[in-house]
């Protein structure tokens, strides 16, 4: 009986004595948790975040209606109206996005000709009512212009790859 009684304590103390050394172990190395959101991880600049219209540093927006990301997103999210302008341009006059279709495959940003519909770094953008997300050209210009230099940057680290 008192050989199992000691056998049972040696486990005990064995266990007692491994965790201990497992904590001392790691308390010594970099913290792998972060205090999120007041820190935040790397993002790649593949990430596929937020969506995004772009325009030319001269204001002009980059779209130009050719209707190749609506065409082949596969969620079907992407809606677009164009018209001809008097100087003989294309432009949209609608480009929604409804992003509860959206399943961020970045297939929209892919086909575009001029880098106009980009996926962005912005992953905070959740919402209290479903009609939040369905966005329309001003949403996605406005979001252009508030990310353009992380996005231009972004898509200027990526390009030695494509
Ligand atoms: S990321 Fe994919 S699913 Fe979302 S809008 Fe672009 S093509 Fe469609
Ligand atoms: S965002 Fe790009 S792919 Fe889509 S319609 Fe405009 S130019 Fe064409």
């Amino acid at each position: 009986m008192n050989s199992i009684r000691q056998f049972a304590w040696g486990i005990l103390l064995w266990e007692l004595v491994s965790g201990m050394w497992l904590t001392l172990r790691y308390f010594f190395k970099p913290k792998v948790t972060l205090n999120y959101p007041y820190e935040k991880g790397p993002l790649s600049p593949r990430f596929r975040g937020e969506h995004a219209l772009r325009r030319y540093p001269n204001g002009e927006e980059r779209c130009i209606a050719c209707k190749l990301c609506e065409a082949i997103c596969p969620a079907q999210a992407i809606t677009i109206e164009s018209e001809e302008r008097a100087d003989g341009s294309r432009r949209t006059t609608r480009y929604d996005i409804d992003m509860t279709k959206c399943i961020y495959c970045g297939l929209c940003e892919e086909a575009c000709p001029v880098d106009a519909i980009v996926e962005g770094p912005n992953f905070e953008f959740s919402t209290e009512t479903r009609e939040e997300l369905f966005y329309d050209k001003e949403k996605l210009l406005a979001n252009g212009e508030r990310w353009e230099s992380h996005l231009a940057q972004r898509l200027s680290d990526d390009a030695p790859y494509r």
